[in-house]
């Protein structure tokens, strides 16, 4: 019989109800309820997260880059960002954040932009747009339904002059960020394939994804 501490503080060790690891180049969806928290690791370092989030009740109501940078009137997303829905209401606020550094202006690849951005010859390459449409399909969503879409662990520094680029990232094995549900949502991420500039260090690695029943932070 396993014993149990009953001392242990619950907000130094959450209750994950759910855990796993996401393959290098592959994608993950699942529900967070309302309450629950969301974390994304990155177990390697220097690994883009490509996600996106729909209200589970309503899936025309989904996350709003546009609507998110105004709301906080700052580019980047890091700790206190409250993503929001088309809208205006919040969907996930960032909790707790290892990196204080993610991006929601750069969108996601596809066969399509690598090959007119890296040559033809990288139109067969695997890509956060397939995954996506791939993982949409399992609630009866497509190609209509992407939104411009949040880069976790991604670096895009704008400058004064407005202009920006993927840069090397910054973040470090065990890196992570985690999202209190402010409703239930479906997330859809895409553990970024890319290989054509540094978003993944020029190598895709896995991450892991665990939801808790509580918020991990206040
Ligand atoms: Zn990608």
């Amino acid at each position: 019989m396993v014993q149990h501490s009953q001392t242990r503080d619950a907000r130094a060790e959450p209750q994950w109800r759910f855990a796993w690891r996401v393959p290098a180049r592959a994608p993950w969806s699942g529900v967070i309820h309302r309450g629950e928290t969301l974390r994304i690791i990155d177990l390697f370092g220097s690994q883009a997260v490509d996600t996106l989030f729909y209200a589970a009740s309503a899936r025309g109501e989904r996350y709003c880059a546009q609507t998110t940078v105004r709301t906080q009137r700052n580019i980047y997303v890091r700790r206190g960002t409250v993503l929001m829905s088309n809208e205006d209401r919040p969907m996930l606020t960032v909790i707790a954040d290892t990196l204080n550094d993610h991006d929601t202006s750069a969108g996601c690849c596809s066969k399509e932009s690598n090959s007119v951005r890296y040559g033809a010859e990288t139109r067969h390459q695997h890509a956060c747009r397939e995954n996506f449409l791939s993982e949409l399909s399992r609630y009866d969503m497509g190609k209509a339904d992407m939104v411009s879409n949040l880069n976790f662990f991604m670096r895009v520094p704008v400058l004064a002059d407005g202009s920006f680029a993927i840069v090397d990232g910054l973040s470090r094995p065990g890196t992570y960020i985690d999202l209190r549900a402010e409703m239930d949502v479906i997330c859809v991420l895409s553990n970024c394939p890319q290989m054509n500039n540094p978003c993944n260090a020029y190598n895709p690695t896995p991450i892991e994804v665990k939801i808790a029943t509580v918020p991990t932070s206040p």
